[in-house]
């Protein structure tokens, strides 16, 4: 693919630490590196969406309003680094409910391309658990498994197979940074690593 236009972040486990089924603002802590990581990003003309999955809210856990007071607490989080956001997307359904936008579902992916003018097979998707990877596969994306909450774990990789490794967002940034400054145009090969 091209140099991508989008980064697609998981948020649980992925920029802000994971806690179960996480639901007041104070319990939002961002990782190391992700305000670093996604303002240098941002610096090379991605967009940043974040995609979740979000069954506490089917599941009667918590209220859309409570997820959106999460919400706001991180925008605020990432603000003081200077970091925007192009867009939250959520999925607010569980896994039994059969739905097209749950991950590895396609649909909040898909909607937020619509929403931003981006083609979904022109992203990286991040994320740490399995069925962030396969969104992204599903969509046709490239692939990233970010090492911090569930992608910490040994055996991970029995689960998926990523097209990128890495430690934190700070880790893409770099990896972007490189092949944005490379002659040929930035290509990603599968398989393996920019060119
Ligand atoms: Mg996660
Ligand atoms: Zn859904």
């Amino acid at each position: 693919m091209n140099f991508p236009s989008c980064i697609v972040l998981d948020r649980d486990g992925t920029l802000i630490r994971e806690r179960h089924y996480l639901s007041h603002p104070d319990q939002v802590e961002l990782l190391p590196g992700v305000v670093q990581g996604l303002s240098r990003i941002r610096a090379l003309g991605l967009r940043l969406v974040i995609a979740t999955n979000q069954s506490g809210i089917g599941r009667g856990y918590f209220s859309t309003e409570e997820l959106e007071a999460v919400h706001d607490r991180l925008h605020s989080l990432l603000a003081k680094g200077g970091v925007e956001l192009d867009g939250i997307y959520f999925c607010p359904h569980t896994p039994d409910m059969g739905c097209a936008c749950r991950k590895p579902g396609t649909q909040l992916i898909e909607q937020a391309g619509r929403d931003l003018g981006f083609d979904p097979k022109q992203t990286i998707v991040v994320g740490d658990k399995s069925c962030d990877i396969q969104a992204g596969k599903n969509v046709g994306g490239v692939t990233a498994l970010v090492r911090s909450g569930y992608g910490a774990r040994r055996g991970i990789l029995s689960d998926c197979e990523p097209d990128l490794i890495i430690d934190s967002i700070l880790d893409l940034a770099q990896l972007l940074t490189a092949a944005k400054g490379h002659p040929s145009g930035s290509l990603y090969e599968k398989g393996g690593a920019w060119s």
